[in-house]
């Protein structure tokens, strides 16, 4: 996603400084302070301008929701519908999604969203894509054990490349839809702003996975 600077981003994200975090690494083993309840975590990363998050966080307030994206001017929209809300279950994190093993102790995360994430297609950058060995090492160590990776895309090939890459990571598959607009999966979706523009042009395509707790 690319957005015009935006001059009073960095202003707005100091004035709401109980609503986002932008030193995230002072928070480890503290998330539960920011929230009113001790409550199970969920965390998405590359919040966008936070049409998901915040919807998930209103239809489930017994759940507190982690926001996590790195663009300033876009974190400081999402901000911005985060006040007008006044939920109390969402905190934003403005940082670098790459990271999410420093920001959480081990199993603190009850479940991870990616929706939309950048595809990087060329085939040199592959290691940037959020769905990578990489990345799912990082999960794993914050995931609780049976935590989920809930992923949605509208890119086909960055779905292709992630079925494989959870497959090779010997990651278990809960549910895979081919196109979810059109499946009984679509129940109760809450859609991203990116899904809401790209599911006229074709499906969309998600998947819910987790850790194999026992490998053979
Ligand atoms: N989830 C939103 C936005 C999708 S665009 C939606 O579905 O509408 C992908 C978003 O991920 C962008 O806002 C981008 O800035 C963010 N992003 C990309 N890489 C990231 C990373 N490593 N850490 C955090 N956010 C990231």
């Amino acid at each position: 996603m690319r957005v015009r600077k935006k001059p009073w981003a960095a202003q707005y994200i100091k004035d709401h400084s109980d609503l986002i975090v932008t030193e995230p690494e002072s928070q480890l083993g503290h998330w539960q302070e920011r929230f009113p309840s001790r409550q199970p975590i969920q965390v998405e990363i590359g919040i966008g301008k936070g049409q998901f998050i915040i919807e998930m966080a209103r239809q489930n307030p017994e759940i507190n929701f982690l926001g996590i994206e790195i663009q300033e001017s876009v974190i400081a929209t999402a901000l911005r519908k985060l006040v007008e809300s006044e939920l109390p279950n969402v905190q934003l994190v403005e940082t670098d999604g790459a990271f999410v093993d420093t920001l959480f102790a081990e199993g603190e995360i009850d479940k991870l969203y990616l929706n939309f994430s950048d595809p990087w297609p060329k085939k040199r950058h592959a290691k940037r894509r959020l769905t990578s060995p990489n990345f799912l090492t990082h999960y794993q160590k914050v995931l609780k054990e049976d935590g989920r990776i809930q992923f949605k895309t509208d890119n086909r090939g960055l779905f292709e490349y992630s079925l494989t890459s959870f497959n090779n990571f010997g990651m278990v598959f809960d549910e895979v839809w081919l196109d979810l607009h059109n499946s009984e999966g679509n129940e109760g979706n809450v859609q991203t702003e990116y899904e809401e523009k790209f599911s006229a042009k074709g499906p969309i395509y998600k998947l819910v996975a987790h850790f194999d707790s026992n490998p053979a």
